[in-house]
Order: structure tokens, then C-alpha cells, then sequence
């Protein structure tokens, strides 16, 4: 009795300690597997300054286009890779860019790799991945009606190079000038987060880049707006004041996928009202705006990301969608030479 009294004790110690341990180890498997989600949750870029000039992504496309279409070029470049070198020497103020310094560049791939040229550039990665949530689907491979010069039907060919569209469809004037960042009248304080397309009212709108609608309808700044997100989630499209009673292409709604050079609606001054269907802005215009999203959570917050599109606007003056009167009792229009990129099949 004497000695059993004296065992249940030291079992018990035992047991304890064996517990404490255990729960002690688990307790720190898990705190350590938290602070590892938390880290990897949080790695995702929260900022993204993009100044990259219209000259400097023309260079860069053409480059890229050309050794991708070229029988026997020696080295095939990528424009995002190339951009983001650059980018790494101008601590990424693309107000310093040179011409010669992209040709430096060319002459250094003849015989290096990019991956061995920018292993010790330290935001090299940043940039890349930035740059490429901006430009990303803008160039490849993509097919495109054509009209042939023989006759009045068309055919489809295959092409790599720019797949992105000018928001403006062919033929139809506007003028802007960077206006990003520039303070706003209606409501409270707010900074310009786009580029101003003025136009005449009724000039047809086509989607930059192939996507799903995501928001379509009115919004007491944009008026009659829609939001067309890319496939990759990256990017949202952002186009506003669209016109007063007829602001939509026929069918468009949420959810509606577009096709890059589709149109999407029509040019107006609706908005900076909570009234419905009001033409409150001064100068008939469309608002264009692009937003980076590399993870759902800067969606709807105070962390949204919006870039300048100035420059991007001047690059795609370079591929404009022809347009045409589709139905002449609503007035809709449509476009003339359909399009497909890797997400559509012929
Ligand atoms: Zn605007």
C-alpha cells in the first residue's frame, strides 16, 4: 500500500510531463505553420508605380514581336523582361529612358542570358511580376480576320503580336493628356485614378483586353460604367460615363464575357449623380482606368492599386478594332474582323 501510494504519483509525474511536452510541441508545430500561412498570405505586391513610356514599350514590343515572327532570330526576346531590366536601371523611372540603353541590353543577350544578367539585380523579380500583371496578355499569339484583297470575303490568319486594343474603335477622333493623379470636384476629396478619352457622344467603346464582365450598371461616379476583369484575375478594366439611355453594347451584362476589340458600349457624360441615367459631367469623355489585383483582398479597399494608363493609351493607338452599324434599329454596333487569343477557339 505504502509503495503503490508512493508509484501512482511518479506515473503521474511522468504522464504529466509526457502531456506537457506534447502539447507543448503541438502548440508550437501549429504557431509555426500560422506564422508561415500569415507570411505567405501577406507576399503579394501591395504597390505598383507604372511610368513605363509609350516609346520605351514601343521599343520593347518590337522587339519582342519581331524575334518571335522572324525565321532565324538568334535570340527571342521577351518585352516584360526586357522592361523590367531597364526598369532595374532607372530605379524605375522610365523619364530616363534611352533608346541606346535597350540596344546595350540587346547586344548583352547576344551572348548572356537574361536570367544570368539580372541575377543580381535586386527588384529584378519585382518588376517582372509587376510588369507582367500590367502587360501580361498584351502581346502573343492570337487569330484575326482579314479582309482579302481579291475579293469581299474574309479570312482568318494567325499572327503573334499585339492582342491589346485602343479603348476607341477605329476611325473615331479623341484627344487626352496624362491626367493621372490630378484632384476631382464631385464628392469628397479624391485623386484622378485614370486617363480622360474625350470624345464626341455615341463613339463606339471596345474592350482593351478580352475578359468577364464583372460590374456593370450605374455608380454615382463613373454613371453608367462597366468592369471587364482579365482571365488571370490581374487586371480590371475600368470604363465610364458611358452614354445616357443607351450606354451598353446589345447583350452586354454581368458576367458576359468579351473578346479584346468587341465593343462594349458607347461614349457619353453620365455621372456625379446618384440619380440615375444624368448627364452631370462637363465634357463628353470616357474615363479608362486599370487596376492591378495580385490578391483578392486589395479588391474594394484602401489598398487598391490603380496605374497610370496614359502611356498604355499611346502605345495602343497602334491596334484599333473597325467597328460597323450591326443593327440599324437600335443603333448597336459591332465589330467588323473577329478575334481570337488563347482563351477563345475559332
Ligand atoms: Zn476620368
Amino acid at each position: 500500500m505504502f509503495i503503490y501510494s508512493f508509484k501512482l504519483p511518479k506515473n503521474c509525474i511522468i504522464i504529466s510531463i509526457v502531456i506537457v511536452i506534447l502539447i507543448t510541441s503541438i502548440f508550437i508545430y501549429s504557431f509555426a505553420d500560422n506564422r508561415e500561412n500569415i507570411s505567405s498570405d501577406n507576399d503579394f505586391i501591395k504597390w505598383v508605380d507604372f511610368n513605363v513610356t509609350a516609346s520605351a514599350l514601343q521599343d520593347t514590343a518590337k522587339l519582342d514581336i519581331d524575334s518571335h515572327n522572324s525565321e532565324n532570330s538568334p535570340v527571342l526576346y521577351n518585352w516584360i523582361e526586357l522592361l523590367a531590366y531597364l526598369a532595374c536601371e532607372y530605379g524605375g523611372d522610365f523619364k530616363n529612358y534611352k533608346k541606346s540603353d535597350l540596344d546595350d541590353l540587346t547586344v548583352k543577350l547576344q551572348d548572356t542570358s537574361i536570367t544570368s544578367l539580372t541575377s543580381t539585380l535586386k527588384f529584378y523579380d519585382y518588376y517582372y511580376e509587376s510588369y507582367s500583371a500590367v502587360l501580361g496578355n498584351f502581346i502573343g499569339n492570337y487569330s484575326i480576320e482579314i479582309q482579302d484583297s481579291s475579293s469581299n470575303k474574309t479570312s482568318v490568319v494567325h499572327k503573334y503580336g499585339l492582342k491589346a486594343f485602343l479603348p476607341i474603335a477605329k476611325n473615331y477622333s479623341f484627344n487626352h493628356y496624362d491626367d493621372f493623379g490630378n484632384s476631382r470636384s464631385y464628392g469628397f476629396k479624391r485623386t484622378h485614378l485614370g486617363n480622360d478619352l474625350m470624345g464626341n457622344i455615341g463613339t463606339p467603346i471596345v474592350a482593351v483586353e478580352s475578359g468577364v464582365v464583372e460590374h456593370l450598371g450605374w455608380n454615382q461616379y463613373g454613371g453608367w460604367r462597366v468592369g471587364i476583369r482579365s482571365f488571370d484575375g490581374k487586371r480590371y478594366f475600368y470604363y465610364a460615363h458611358l452614354r445616357k439611355n443607351h450606354p451598353y453594347a446589345e447583350n452586354l451584362q454581368e458576367g458576359s464575357v468579351v473578346k479584346a476589340g468587341d465593343v462594349i458600349g458607347y461614349l457619353g457624360m453620365t455621372g456625379y449623380s446618384i440619380k440615375e441615367n444624368v448627364n452631370n459631367i462637363n465634357v463628353p469623355h470616357l474615363h479608362f482606368g486599370i487596376q492591378l489585383i495580385f490578391d483578392e483582398s486589395q479588391v474594394d479597399s484602401p489598398n487598391e492599386i490603380w496605374i497610370n494608363v496614359y502611356h498604355i493609351i499611346e502605345f495602343l493607338k497602334n491596334n484599333r478594332s473597325t467597328v460597323y452599324m450591326s443593327n440599324n434599329k437600335t443603333k448597336d454596333y459591332s465589330r467588323v474582323y473577329d478575334f481570337w487569343d488563347n482563351n477563345f477557339t475559332e
